[in-house]
Formats: structure tokens, sequence, C-alpha cells
């Protein structure tokens, strides 16, 4: 039994599903590898040595952010930036500064921590406050 559901998509997700032989195998495929990585809840890949240019290398309790594909337990906001892993390859940041640099360099993923979408567009709430904002000025001046 086939239960149909729609899809919004942009421009460029759009061109990616119009090469795809068969966009409705390929979503079932993402969601079904989706629902394994997050009920497995671990990780059983190696864990990531830092720092191995410094004088203490230690063992992290995640595994390499740059293997692919991306492992969504260890990084729920997908990898970080090159440029924040090499700042904590020379001991100048911790795991925290890279969560947080991996979730400013991939908004366009979703949120696999709350299982909510991220969005580059403002939230409607923001969109309000501008336009009452403007509305205010409007009888201050
Ligand atoms: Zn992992």
């Amino acid at each position: 039994m086939s239960i149909i559901k729609s899809a919004a998509l942009d421009e460029q997700t759009s061109r990616i599903a119009d090469n795809l032989p068969n966009f409705s195998h390929f979503v079932r495929e993402c969601l079904l590898r989706h629902a394994v990585n997050m009920n497995a809840a671990s990780c059983d890949r190696t864990r990531w040595v830092s720092h191995p240019r410094s004088q203490t290398p230690f063992e992290t309790n995640r595994c390499n952010p740059t293997v692919q594909p991306s492992c969504f337990v260890c990084w729920p906001y997908g990898p970080p930036p090159i440029d924040a892993i090499k700042k904590f390859n020379l001991g100048e940041a911790d795991l925290n500064y890279l969560d947080h640099e991996a979730r400013k360099y991939n908004t366009h993923l979703i949120d696999l921590k709350g299982n909510s979408v991220q969005s580059k567009r403002k939230p409607k709430s923001d969109r309000k406050s501008t336009f009452l904002e403007r509305f205010k000025q409007l009888f201050t001046q």
C-alpha cells in the first residue's frame, strides 16, 4: 500500500530530485536510514583522537567528524567546518565550540537532536515584530 505525502522543495533540491530515477524510493530509503541511525543512538565508529599536533592528544567520546557519511549520533548538527576542526586539533577549542560552529555552518540540515527543521528563513514571529516595530515608529515620529 502506498501512502501519498507531499514535500516542499527549494530550487536546488528540486533539481536534485529531478535527476533521481525514483524520488519516492529515495525518500523511503532516507527515512529508513534516518530511523536506524536515530534508534541506534550509539556510534560504533572508532573514537576520534584529538590534538594530534599537541603534546597531549586525548580520545574524545565521538567519532571523527570528517568521515563521510556524517555520523549524526556524534554530530547531531552535522560536521563542523574544517577551520573549527583545525582549531580543535591545535587545542584552541573544545567539543562545545565544534557543536556551536557546526550548528552555524549546517543551517541547511535538519536538526536531528530535536528532530525539528532548522530554517534559513526568519521565523514568523520575527517578521511580525518587524512589522509591529514599523507600525510603532509611525506613531512615535
Ligand atoms: Zn559517531
